[in-house]
């Protein structure tokens, strides 16, 4: 369950669902690949690619879950089956996006990708901290990044703004990476190359390294996440910020007094391009969303708190918060009404976002492979297929 096997001939990596990502890339990194997996270490290879999977690679190859070529699983009646392009089909696409809802995976086939130079397994990445009073620049840079999506699959750029009460400071700040490990890429110069920088941790390195650098050990917090996506528009960005500064002085209010907490919005582009390597094959539903080379914004809060009685507290007032966004967002007539599966809270309802059309061939592919619907009654994490 804890294996990495790479199959050189094929071009298949079979990832065991004890993975982590951290080692899965120093596993294969002689070999001159890499895979789709998480960009923190410790986020598991399991429910990473079961849910969507956001890699360094998603410009270049799509969602974790595209990079699938089979999944092997035990379905609820104890058979072991194989889901592929060529068997159990309907279960395969069903399978990639939809997490834990049709049995155990015991193995993940994914593609080989190999570095742009195998034989120098790095990449070119790392964090940004900019000034506080430079995020609108910063933001219409970044926006002006996402739409020239198709001039370079090889750039991402992340956008987080944190509130930590121990420093009592806003941070700016953007993780930046080329996968094929180009040095200061055109695409991404505007964002290089802006003043009011306080640090720069850009440079070639693993890609186990960039996910040991970005690892936050909080195993021992309590966190609270809520997720939406919306068109990318600069001036959205900017109020969810106007936001983020009340939520942080309702949450002081509330909070006994001396309660450390952080609160972090990331802000990721999903790009037509990174939607266009599923072909139709997974059932996440954006093909429709990202239509006439429409870009989204997925926005992420993040809350971190120390005791279960804070974040007891807390869940109600970022929960209402996160509404407001939504609603905002609606008002703007750019809420995409979508979450991203791996970043929704429980209370969220991220498979019913995945349009008609696909929870129909969720439920379809339920009936079918799990008929008596064990992974819908008895399984207690995770999200459901929604029920008619
Ligand atoms: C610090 C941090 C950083 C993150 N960074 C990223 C990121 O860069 N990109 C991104 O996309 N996401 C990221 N995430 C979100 C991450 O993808 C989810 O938390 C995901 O659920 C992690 O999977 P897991 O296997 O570690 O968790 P688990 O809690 O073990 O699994 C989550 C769910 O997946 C399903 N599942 C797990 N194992 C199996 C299995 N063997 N068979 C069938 N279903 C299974 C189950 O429904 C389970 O409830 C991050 C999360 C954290 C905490």
């Amino acid at each position: 369950m804890n294996t990495t096997v790479y199959d050189k001939p094929k071009g298949i990596v079979s990832i065991g669902p004890g993975m982590r990502s951290g080692r899965i890339y120093d596993e294969i990194m002689d070999d001159g690949i890499v895979v789709t997996a998480g960009r923190i270490s410790s986020v598991g290879a399991a429910g990473f690619i079961a849910g969507g999977g956001i890699s360094y690679h998603w410009p270049s190859h799509g969602w974790g879950c595209d990079n699938v070529i089979n999944f092997e699983m035990i379905l609820a009646n104890g058979t072991i089956v194989n889901a592929n392009e060529q068997q159990n089909r309907d279960l395969w696409v069903a399978q990639r996006g939809s997490s834990g809802n049709f049995g155990l995976i015991t193995r993940y086939d994914m593609r080989a990708i190999p570095y742009a130079n195998p034989k120098v397994p790095l990449i070119w990445a790392g964090a940004i901290e900019y000034d506080w009073s430079a995020k609108e620049e910063f933001v219409n840079r970044w926006v002006a990044f996402t739409k020239r999506h198709a001039l370079d699959m090889n750039s991402s750029s992340m956008l987080q703004f944190q509130y930590d009460t121990t420093s009592d400071k806003w941070q700016l700040a953007t993780i930046l990476s080329n996968t094929a490990n180009m040095a200061n890429a055109t695409t991404l110069q505007p964002m290089i190359s802006m003043d009011k920088q306080l640090g720069n941790g850009l440079r070639s390195d693993t890609m186990g390294n960039f996910t040991r650098e970005f690892f936050t050990d909080a195993n021992d917090k309590y966190h609270i996440w809520f997720t939406s996506t919306y068109t990318v528009d600069p001036n959205f960005i900017l109020y969810t910020q106007e936001q983020h500064q009340l939520l942080v002085q309702q949450l002081r209010a509330a909070l006994p007094p001396g309660t450390h907490f952080t609160s972090l919005t990331t802000h990721h582009a999903i790009t037509p391009t990174a939607v266009s390597h599923s072909k139709g094959t997974n059932v996440l539903g954006l093909e429709t969303r990202v239509a006439n080379d429409t870009v989204g914004h997925l926005f992420l809060i993040w809350v971190q708190l120390e005791t279960a009685h804070h974040e007891a507290i807390a869940l109600p007032i970022v929960q209402a918060w996160h509404k407001i966004l939504e609603h905002e967002g609606s008002a703007r007539n750019i809420n995409w009404n979508w979450a991203y599966l791996n970043y929704a809270h429980g209370l969220q309802d991220p498979v019913s976002m995945y349009g008609e059309e696909n929870v129909r061939k969720l439920r379809k592919a339920s009936n079918k492979y799990d008929p008596q619907g064990v992974f819908q009654r008895l399984r207690g994490s995770g999200f459901k297929i929604p029920v008619k």
